[in-house]
């Protein structure tokens, strides 16, 4: 079985999307032994909102469950070519740096610590002067709220209003050197284990019988509708997960869903005179409003924590959106980043991407099934699943699993074990029926 050009009249399970959460599923899924069909409108594996991921991996959520999934998450970077098999061709890599949090009082890390002592993360706990020592580019100042450039004589500008009390290393942290080719090892595997993949095709119907979904209508490069019979169909579309929803007729019926969000991530040369990818760190810094960490070439790759006084660009059409860089934009977080960055560097020229979260309102994700039968949801991943795609795809399989064996998720919310830390993770944490629970986090740190 491989990547297919004819369309199978009937299968299992149909897989919307060959991102990196798609393709987990499908993989999980396959080595269970269903027949897994994985549709995807691009051309492989990996090409949609997962290539322009930041591939972070770090442990600070504001959930228990977050936590237990990243957690275990890392487990399977760590033993990425054991889980992903003996495939052809090169392997993502898995690359070390440490993930900062500062000690601001009321801060981030207030939240994440009891979660971290709960699931057995490991971190240190640094006072101001040494994480300094350890740490040489880190400027410790409290500079926030953030402002925007159009605001020089806010005290964001300014000199420090005190210092921070040192910092929360989680040295486990680090990041994936390639999204892409993440998602791609996890479409082979699942190639192996029996997955047919269709590329250059668009689902464009989502069929149903009463309350059962049974197939899809898929769309080929030449305009050909064909029809794909299925008891079980799997949205993973990324930012077009909601207008799949819409087909399905479920949206309505869902508390939690999630919307396209526009997003730029910018790159900037480290500090002057040092080599960023081995002295450096990985930091979520709501202080001066952005996440950042080393990126090959000495490098820093910067993201937005979405402060309050940055808009958020919400999409409609996920095919419509403005993809060129905002010199503005980049020049503003270089410049933050130059806040907590010793020796940082505003380069006159922009270099970033632009791309779209699926982002849920608490951006939490929503892993679960729908009031269509059959019909399950691996969506509003909000910019910070990606490191928690493998252990998705193995919480998807046994939620499927356990739903179409009669198992009432909604009253009784499956439990999943991770197979390395053996942590148990509460799948009712994901559920499209949440409210926003208080202490839940704001922004893309989760
Ligand atoms: C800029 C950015 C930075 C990020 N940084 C991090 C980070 O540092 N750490 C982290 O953990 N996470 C991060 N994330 C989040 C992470 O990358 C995503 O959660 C993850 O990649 C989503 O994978 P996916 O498979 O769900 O979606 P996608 O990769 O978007 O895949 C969805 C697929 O569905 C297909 N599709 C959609 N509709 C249809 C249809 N109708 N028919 C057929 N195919 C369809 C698309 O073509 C696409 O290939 C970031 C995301 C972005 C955008």
């Amino acid at each position: 079985m491989s990547v297919v050009s004819s369309v199978p009249p009937s299968t299992q399970v149909v897989v919307i999307g060959a991102g990196v959460i798609g393709s987990a599923v499908a993989l999980e899924l396959a080595r269970r032994g269903h027949d897994v069909v994985v549709v995807d409108r691009l051309p492989s594996a990996g090409y949609g909102s997962t290539s322009s991921s930041s591939a972070v991996v770090r442990f600070s959520y504001s959930t228990t469950a977050g936590v237990a999934m990243s957690y275990e998450g890392l487990h399977y970077w760590l033993d990425w070519a054991n889980h992903i098999g003996n495939i052809e061709g090169p392997l993502a890599e898995f690359r070390p740096a440490p993930m900062l949090m500062l000690k601001t009082p009321g801060g981030h890390h207030e939240k994440v610590l009891p979660h971290l002592d709960k699931i057995g993360v490991q971190y240190e706990d640094l006072s101001a002067a040494q994480s300094v020592e350890r740490f040489p580019n880190l400027n410790l100042g409290v500079f926030g709220p953030p402002a925007r450039l159009t605001e020089l004589d806010a005290p964001f500008w300014g000199e420090p209003s005190a210092m921070h009390d040192g910092a929360i290393v989680m040295s486990e942290s680090g990041y994936i050197n390639d999204p892409q080719l993440a998602a791609a090892n996890l479409a082979a595997a699942s190639v192996d284990a029996g997955t047919r993949f269709l590329y250059r095709h668009e689902v464009t119907e989502i069929l149903r019988n009463e309350n059962q979904v049974t197939g899809v209508i898929v769309r080929d490069s030449n305009g050909s509708n064909h029809t794909i019979a299925a008891p079980v169909v799997v949205n993973v579309g990324g930012p077009h997960s909601r207008q799949l929803c819409e087909m399905a007729g479920v949206l309505g019926a869902m508390n939690r869903s999630s919307r396209p969000m526009r997003r730029e991530v910018w790159i900037v040369p480290g500090p002057v005179g040092a080599d960023f990818e081995k002295v450096g760190f990985a930091l979520g810094d709501v202080d001066t409003g952005i996440y950042f960490r080393p990126e090959s070439g000495n490098n820093i790759l910067i993201g937005s924590v979405e402060p309050d006084c940055d808009e958020l660009e919400w999409v409609d059409d996920p095919d419509e959106f403005d993809e060129v860089l905002d010199a503005g934009e980049f020049e503003l977080n270089a410049m933050r980043l130059a806040r907590r960055v010793n020796d940082a560097q505003v380069p006159g020229t922009k270099r970033g991407l632009v791309a779209l979260y699926d982002a849920s309102p608490d951006w939490t994700p929503i892993y679960d099934r729908t009031d269509l039968d059959g019909f399950y949801v691996a969506m509003g991943t909000s910019g910070n699943q990606f490191k928690n795609a493998p252990i998705a795809g193995h919480a998807m399989a046994e939620l499927i699993e356990n739903v179409e064996a009669g198992v009432n998720h909604d009253a009784d919310p499956v439990k999943v074990t991770g197979r390395y830390t053996g942590q148990e993770i509460d799948m009712g944490t994901f559920t499209r029926n949440r409210t926003v629970a208080e202490g839940t986090s704001v922004n893309v740190l989760g």
